[in-house]
């Protein structure tokens, strides 16, 4: 292909134009905060939140998140090792401790029975990552959570339009997250949003993003707490409106794309995808491989042999506690087997079934002249 085929890029039609046309030229005095509002009334709507806070991105929105349920310095926080970096990191502005532990190999979220093992009595949170649009399981999550009265944040930023047995991600835990960053399957450039059903987190995250200041308060300029300022634009929040009133299509669309690689690639041996059992919903961010180590890939080979192409695909996450800021924890098993013997294919809204056979052409290609080079090897 002479055009390059990305990893990802959002889908812009004449009406998030239009409305950020509206906004830059009409949004601004009192009509200044417009479009975040009707943007954060039809977010909660569409997720059956009761609240809604606009942010400037999911990494604003989870440390407004774990200020808002009072993290302090020792606590513990527990995590899957297979995590977004910034689904972690925040926890240590806190001087908190993330404690990383393994995923379930099919649906690469959180496992449940690690977490029971792993909290002790500075746990206070869970922060579940539904990771590419897969879904964490959610009921037994939550059980632990209210056995040991623990809060439960879920990272949904990769899963806008996931449901787990007909209840929205984000909408089940104590608090949601969301990004809108431009990669995501719906975008305001740079953009978050907190959701949670507790008028009380949401009454104190809306101080605590807004300076310290009580939104609500008649004293003007009047602070109750250290606070911090992560906030949308009106003019991100209009774009935002109009690809939110587009959202079935962009995420039944992200749903095709999914099920027309998985159909293309059905004849491949030795590889699995993203799982969608009887209970999900999946809204599949990222169409995920992970090949069987049988196959033996080299994943940098195989990246690169892609980029040759002129063809973005990208590496699964590492774990976490593998990074040097963190300790290695190589007993999460999984996470340190799957994440090298997995890559996320090009998704964007606009690929053609073209692109998305070229690319299936060239795995398989790959896979074949691997093949024939490790029997030689063996032989
Ligand atoms: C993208 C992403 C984030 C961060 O989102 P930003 O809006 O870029 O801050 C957080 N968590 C997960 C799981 C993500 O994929």
């Amino acid at each position: 292909m002479k055009q390059k085929i990305p990893m990802a890029k959002p889908s812009i039609t004449k009406k998030e134009i239009s409305y950020v046309d509206d906004a830059i030229r009409n949004g601004w005095g009192e009509k200044c905060y417009d479009y975040i509002k009707k943007f954060e009334s039809k977010f909660k709507e569409y997720i059956g939140s009761k609240f809604s806070l606009a942010t400037s991105s999911c990494t604003g929105a989870i440390n407004l998140a774990l200020a808002t349920i009072g993290l302090k310095p020792r606590d513990e926080v527990i995590i899957a090792d297979i995590a977004w970096i910034t689904s972690a990191t925040p926890i240590t502005y806190f001087g908190a401790k993330p404690v990383f532990i393994d995923i379930l190999p099919d649906s690469w979220c959180i496992n449940p029975k690690k977490i029971e093992e792993a909290v002790t009595s500075k746990t206070k949170a869970i922060m579940v990552i539904h990771l590419y649009g897969n879904v964490a399981e959610m009921d037994e999550i939550m059980k632990i959570a209210k056995k040991h009265d623990l809060y439960v944040i879920e990272d949904a930023a990769e899963a806008l339009g996931s449901e787990y047995k007909g209840e929205k991600v984000g909408s089940m835990g104590d608090i949601g997250v969301f990004s809108f960053h431009g990669a995501k399957t719906c975008t305001t450039g740079e953009g978050g949003m907190l959701v949670t059903d507790n008028e009380e987190l949401f009454r104190k995250a809306s101080t605590l993003n807004n300076a310290g200041r009580n939104p609500e308060s008649k004293k003007v300029f009047y602070a109750d707490m250290i606070g911090y300022k992560y906030k949308m634009s009106n003019l991100q929040a209009a774009l935002g409106l109009a690809q939110l009133e587009r959202i079935e299509e962009l995420v039944d669309r992200k749903r095709q794309i999914f099920y027309e690689y998985k159909e293309k690639l059905s004849d491949l041996l030795g590889i699995s995808m993203n799982p969608e059992p009887p209970h999900i919903k999946n809204s599949f961010w990222m169409p995920t491989v992970i090949f069987d180590k049988s196959l033996n890939i080299d994943r940098k080979k195989l990246i690169d042999f892609f980029k040759e192409k002129n063809v973005d695909v990208r590496p699964f996450f590492y774990p976490v506690s593998s990074f040097p800021i963190f300790e290695k924890n190589e007993k999460n098993v999984v996470s340190y087997n799957i994440y090298h013997r997995g890559i996320n294919l090009p998704s964007y809204h606009d690929i053609t079934s073209e692109e998305i056979a070229y690319v299936c052409t060239l795995l398989k290609e790959f896979i074949e002249k691997n093949e024939t080079k490790n029997t030689k090897i063996d032989s």
